[in-house]
C-alpha cells in the first residue's frame, strides 16, 4: 500500500506540489491525471525515492521513503518519463546490468533478465544496442528494467507519450497485464488513457488533486453535457437574450468579435446534437449564423466540471488555461512528428 501525505514540493519560490494525500490500496491501478505542468512527475519522483520533497511523508508498504529508502525502494520498479537507457549497451547488458544494481543475486540474473525480457516481448532484441531500437522498444526496455526484482509496486510515468498508436495499444495491454501482480500507479495527461487502463482516477491539477473516483464515475459526472462553438452575427445583448430562453444551455461566454460577428461558446446540458436547433433559432430572428460545431469537453473543462469551479473569468486565468493547452498540442505535434521519424529510423535500422 502507499500513503502519501500532505506532501508538498517546493522549486524555489515555486510551489510545484501543494499538499497532496494519496492513499493506493494493494492491486489497485491508478491514473494520475492531470494537464502539462501540473505536478505528475514531481509526485513520482517523490513517492519514488528520485527527489525529496519539501515536507509531507510517503509511506511504501510501511516503509517511509525518507526514513528507510533501501527497504522503499526496494519495493518499486520506476518507469521515468524518459527511461535512463544506455544507448551504447546491448539489451541485454544493460538488464544484467539494473539487475545487478536492483541486487538480483548473481546466480538468479540471467533468468530474471530473461523474464522480464519475455514479459515485454523484447527477447528477440536482447543483442540489439539501444540506440538501435525505436522509442516504443526503448520504452519496453524501461519496462523491463522496471520489473527486473518482481517488484509489487510499479510506477510509470507518461508509458505511452511519444509512441504510436499500436505502440500505445501494447504498452496498453501489457500495463493491463501486469496489475494483476502489481499495484501500479501511472501518470498520464491523455483522459481516455487512465480511464480505459486504471480502475481508480486521481485528477491532479495545479499541484494539487482536485478528484479522485473510478472512471465510470468521473465520466458520468460530465459525459451528459456538450460544447458548441458558435459565431453569430449580431449584438451581444440580442444573442444574449436567444442563448438566455434556451433551456438546454447551462452556460456560455462570449468570445472575440469582428465585423459585427460574435464568437460564443456553450456549454450544453446534453450530449445530443442541438447544431440544427441553434441554427434555426438564430436564423429565425434574422440573426445569420457563421459557424455552429460541436467539441467535446477538453481535459480542463472536465477539471472545472468535476471541481465544481466555474469557468475562468480572470485575464491572468484565461491566459493560463491557453498557455496548457497549447503545451498539450505541442506535446502531441512533437509525439506525431518523433513518432514519424521513429518509424523511418526503425525501418533503415531493420534494413540494415
Ligand atoms: P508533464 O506532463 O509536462 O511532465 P507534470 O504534471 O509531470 O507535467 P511536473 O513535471 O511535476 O509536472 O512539474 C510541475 C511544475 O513544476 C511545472 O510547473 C514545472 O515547470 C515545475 N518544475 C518541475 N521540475 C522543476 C525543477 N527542477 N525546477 C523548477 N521547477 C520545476
Amino acid at each position: 500500500m502507499i500513503v502519501v501525505e500532505d506532501l508538498v514540493k517546493n522549486y524555489g519560490s515555486f510551489q510545484a506540489v501543494k499538499g497532496i494525500n494519496l492513499k493506493v490500496e494493494d492491486g489497485q491501478i491508478v491514473g494520475l491525471l492531470g494537464p502539462n505542468g501540473a505536478g505528475k512527475s514531481t509526485t513520482m519522483n517523490i513517492i519514488t525515492g528520485y527527489i525529496s520533497a519539501t515536507s509531507g511523508s510517503v509511506e511504501i508498504d510501511g516503509y517511509n521513503i525518507m526514513a528507510e529508502p533501501m527497504k522503499a525502494k526496494s519495493r518499486i520498479g520506476y518507469l521515468p518519463e524518459i527511461p535512463p537507457l544506455y544507448m551504447d549497451m546491448t539489451v541485454l547488458s544493460y538488464l544484467k546490468f539494473v539487475a545487478e544494481i536492483k541486487g538480483v543475486v548473481k546466480k538468479e540474473r540471467l533468468a530474471e533478465v530473461k523474464r522480464v525480457m519475455k514479459i515485454t516481448k523484447i527477447t528477440d532484441r536482447a543483442q540489439r544496442m539501444i540506440s538501435k531500437l525505436s522509442k516504443g522498444y526503448r520504452q519496453r526496455v524501461g519496462l523491463a528494467a522496471a520489473l527486473l526484482g518482481n517488484p509489487p509496486i510499479l510506477i510509470l510515468d507518461e508509458p505511452t507519450v511519444g509512441l504510436d498508436p499500436s505502440q500505445v495499444v501494447e504498452i496498453r495491454e501489457l500495463i493491463r497485464s501486469l496489475a494483476h501482480e502489481h499495484t501500479v500507479i501511472l501518470s498520464s495527461h491523455i483522459l481516455s488513457e487512465v480511464s480505459e487502463v486504471c480502475d481508480h482516477i486521481i485528477i491532479i491539477n495545479n499541484g494539487t488533486v482536485v478528484a479522485e473516483d473510478t472512471p465510470e464515475n468521473l465520466s458520468r459526472k460530465y459525459s451528459n453535457q456538450s460544447h458548441v462553438a458558435m459565431e453569430i452575427k449580431g449584438d451581444k445583448e440580442s444573442i444574449g437574450e436567444v442563448l438566455d430562453s434556451i433551456d438546454y444551455i447551462e452556460s456560455y461566454e462570449f468570445g472575440a468579435s469582428e465585423d459585427g460577428v460574435q464568437e460564443v461558446n456553450l456549454l450544453l446540458t446534453t450530449d445530443e446534437d442541438r447544431n440544427d436547433d441553434l441554427f434555426y433559432l438564430f436564423a429565425g430572428k434574422k440573426m445569420p449564423v457563421r459557424k455552429v460545431s460541436r467539441e467535446s469537453l477538453s481535459l480542463e473543462e472536465v477539471f472545472l466540471k468535476l471541481t465544481g469551479e466555474e469557468k475562468p473569468q480572470k485575464e491572468e486565468d484565461v491566459d493560463v488555461e491557453a498557455e496548457d493547452a497549447e503545451g498539450t498540442e505541442t506535446v502531441e505535434e512533437t509525439e506525431s512528428v518523433e513518432t514519424a521519424e521513429d518509424n523511418k529510423e526503425d525501418n533503415d535500422k531493420e534494413e540494415e
